[in-house]
């Protein structure tokens, strides 16, 4: 059997002069980005990372990174992608926890890097390298070094620890998700067959690599197929729509506020984007941004995944995108997905239950972390925390995260079905909704909206839009305009710093 290297070395020999990456001016073709990355096993391997070792790297999504994710998978060592998005006290707490023996970081990211370095979670990086070539941090190495050293031997293997990603910490301290090399093949299998990617797509990733959807929605697979992967580092509409015309992309994944963002962009919607075909997830996806891309006549696929499923686990397929708008598809090729009750059993269509997963492409546990594993798991099957209902042909409806339930006066409120009714609104931009306090009822719902510029909303405006697509004690009573909602970098509500915003009264 063989590792993930194995796809870059065979796509090497299959088409060595295709583009392989493509970010900003640079390309690198599969026969030279096979060699480097054989070149950097060796520079890695001098520096005594060896099978098991962790490798951190704190940088924008840029053509190096893979380079290092595969070199990582070539010596059977772990990498550790860094969210550069966090404070340095937080980046410490990952550092120190996964402790990797090498640390790469982008220049632009260097001032945060160094003073990662000075916390004492850090003490233990032996070698700090710095992308791009040019002096490293104090006494840091420069990435070119690296290059110069003669290739280690392959030795990674499917079974072999591959990623430890952070989950996104929308609840309680970010754990370290495992991530094996088999588990980035099974995933590229069940997106690969769902969007269809083959060596003729131009892949656009705008997803940051720190998180499953940036390496696996589509960078790895697109590779995996030997087609082209564009690496966005930022994302910014107009560059996004320019990106998809100048490399003609065919296929671009984002999650729902990205698309929120393309939709307001003119440039974006007069785009002739024929060539595209788009899929979304990550989050619940507002109705009428599907709506916008079936009347702009692109295809628009949704999916559902977290990074313990590495990341695909459920996706609309092609010919159901609009005919099924608003479910988060069927299990992948090689996912089986279920619907069960508080004790496991398995609920019929209609129920609103947990949703639990299994398959190949599942994570094999938290890092250093076995009381949090055995947690999430009922024998193979992982419980995601999400709850959902399926309809009469299987298709699956994310109604919300277990945790974000709000119960008032005993009734189920699922915050994900009043935003969509609030998104309706014509002078909602964004919205999210929280539970808040109650004497009488525990908790009520309560709106937290970014307005369209110029526009105005009350409360009582809101209550009365919202009384014909809502129960009563289902319509938030009280409102707080924001300029922007808290979003994680994958693009998720923060939840519970709402909440904390809004008991501070903020
Ligand atoms: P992460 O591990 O950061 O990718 O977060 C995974 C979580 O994102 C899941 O547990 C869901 O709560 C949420 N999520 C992902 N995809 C969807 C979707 N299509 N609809 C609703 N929620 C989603």
């Amino acid at each position: 059997m063989w590792g993930i290297w194995h796809w870059l070395e065979r796509q090497g020999e299959l088409r060595p002069h295709k583009a392989a990456l493509v970010e900003g001016a640079s390309e690198v073709h599969y026969g030279a980005l096979a060699q480097w990355v054989a070149c950097l096993s060796g520079g890695l391997a001098e520096l005594g990372v060896g099978r098991g070792d962790r490798v951190a790297i704190l940088a924008p999504n840029r053509m190096e990174y893979v380079e290092v994710l595969f070199a990582c998978a070539r010596l059977g060592a772990l990498a550790v992608p860094l969210n550069w998005r966090l404070a340095a006290a937080e980046l410490a707490y990952q550092v120190g926890d996964s402790e990797p023996a090498v640390l790469f970081a982008d220049p632009e990211l260097a001032a945060l890097a160094e003073s990662l370095r000075g916390h004492r979670e850090a003490g233990g990086v032996r070698a700090w390298v710095l992308f791009g070539g040019g002096p490293g941090p104090s006494e840091g190495l420069p990435y070119d070094e690296l290059l110069a050293a003669n290739p280690a031997g392959p030795v990674g293997a499917p079974e072999d620890p591959f990623l430890v990603l952070y989950t996104s910490g929308t609840t309680g301290r970010p754990k370290g998700a495992v991530l094996t090399q088999a588990s980035q093949f099974w995933n590229s299998v069940n997106i690969g067959t769902a969007v269809g990617l083959t060596f003729r797509d131009v892949t656009l990733n705008p997803l940051p690599l720190f998180h499953a959807g940036g390496i696996g929605l589509y960078t790895l697979p697109t590779l995996h197929v030997g087609g082209t992967a564009v690496l966005a580092r930022k994302f910014e509409p107009e560059e996004i729509t320019r990106l998809l015309l100048a490399h003609r992309v065919t296929a671009m994944f984002g999650v729902p506020s990205m698309y929120l963002m393309l939709l307001e962009c003119q440039a974006f919607r007069q785009a002739d984007l024929r060539g595209v075909r788009f899929a979304c997830g990550g989050a619940p996806c507002p109705l009428r941004v599907i709506e916008a891309f079936r009347d702009l006549g692109r295809l628009f696929q949704q999916g559902y995944g977290l990074t313990e499923t590495a990341p695909t686990c459920l996706i609309v397929p092609a010919e159901d995108a609009f005919r099924k708008a608003g479910s988060a598809g069927k299990p992948a090729l090689h996912v089986e997905a279920k619907v069960v009750d508080e004790d496991g059993r398995d609920l019929p269509p209609g129920a609103v239950g947990e949703v639990w997963v299994r398959g190949p492409n599942l994570f094999s546990g938290y890092w250093r972390r076995p009381e949090a594993t055995e947690e999430v798991f009922s024998g193979e099957w992982f419980k995601t925390g999400d709850l959902a209902r399926r309809d009469e042909e299987g298709f699956f409806y994310i109604v919300d995260r277990k945790k974000d339930l709000i119960i008032s006066g005993g009734e189920n409120v699922y915050p994900a079905e009043v935003e969509e009714v609030l998104y309706r609104h014509p002078a909602v931009a964004e919205a999210a909704v929280v539970g808040v306090p109650h004497p009488t009822w525990g908790e009520v719902p309560h709106a937290v909206v970014v307005l369209k510029p110029g526009a105005e909303l009350t409360a009582d405006d809101l209550f009365r839009f919202c009384e014909p697509y809502l129960a009563r004690y289902k319509i938030p009573r009280s409102l707080t305009v924001v300029d922007a909602l808290p979003r994680n970098a994958s693009g998720k509500v923060l939840k519970r710093a709402l909440r904390e915003r809004i008991s501070l009264g903020a």
